[in-house]
């Protein structure tokens, strides 16, 4: 009874419409999710889109502070996918992430990411302040999936410095300034740095929920160590 009660509530508090039809019931309602085809996003250079085999980044684009590969699911663009991640994101709907998860499964990301043969996870951590205020980082819980689901160490190698200004609010060239100076480091002692060379990582996954220009994901890419090779995955890409 208490338990129905609390759903009541929370329903009624939280109503939930479908992320497609916006029928009254379910976020992601059982006749949607069966009709709607998904594109996953082209494989190709994250940087320029030449085609390229597993998202490798093109000769042209490589740059050594740059990704080797860069992987997404899904576009941004997709309005279901879009607001999926807004109602995990800002509205703490864990049955968003659910629906996500699901879909990644459904579309074969999964499957896309354990033929490429990576050897470790790193999310790329949100302010402990940014953190505390949201109950959860999104980043991280993504990273624990994929690492449950391809069986990968998931290293929490990362923190950040500083809480940045959100950046949804942000322009472009603004949040390419902000990320200017890394506001990432290496988390705990300088052991993690070595530990990460000395256990063998040698194709690390660097995971993100969303890639809007990718200054996030490279700013925490500065603050790793050099003689390993880092790629980027994020659910979606903008
Ligand atoms: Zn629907
Ligand atoms: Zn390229």
């Amino acid at each position: 009874m208490f338990s129905i009660m609390t759903k009541t509530i929370i329903d009624a508090v939280f109503p939930r419409f479908c992320v497609r039809c916006r029928a009254d019931g379910e976020l992601y309602c059982a006749k949607c999710k069966s009709e709607e085809v998904l594109t996953r996003v082209k494989v190709a250079c994250g940087y320029c889109g030449a085609s390229s085999m597993s998202a490798t980044t093109c000769k042209e684009c490589m740059r050594p502070e740059r990704f080797i590969s860069v992987h997404h699911a899904f576009y941004y663009g997709n309005h279901s996918v879009r607001d999926l991640i807004r109602a995990w994101k800002y509205h703490f709907d864990d049955s968003a992430f659910l629906e996500l998860k699901g879909l990644m499964k459904r579309e074969g990301m999964i499957d896309t990411l354990r033929e490429s043969g990576f050897n470790a996870i790193i999310p790329v951590p949100l302010h402990r302040v940014r953190k505390n205020e949201r109950g959860f980082d999104q980043a991280e819980d993504l990273a624990r999936f994929l690492a449950e689901e391809l069986q990968l160490p998931l290293v929490y190698a990362l923190k950040r410095k500083r809480s940045t200004k959100a950046q949804a609010d942000m322009q472009d060239h603004n949040r390419k300034r902000q990320m200017k100076s890394s506001p990432f480091v290496i988390a705990g002692s300088g052991s993690t740095k070595q530990s990460i060379h000395s256990l063998g990582y040698k194709r690390i996954l660097l995971i993100d929920d969303v890639w809007t220009t990718g200054s996030t994901l490279h700013a925490a890419l500065q603050a790793l160590p050099y003689g390993l090779s880092y790629s980027a995955f994020t659910i979606a890409r903008r």
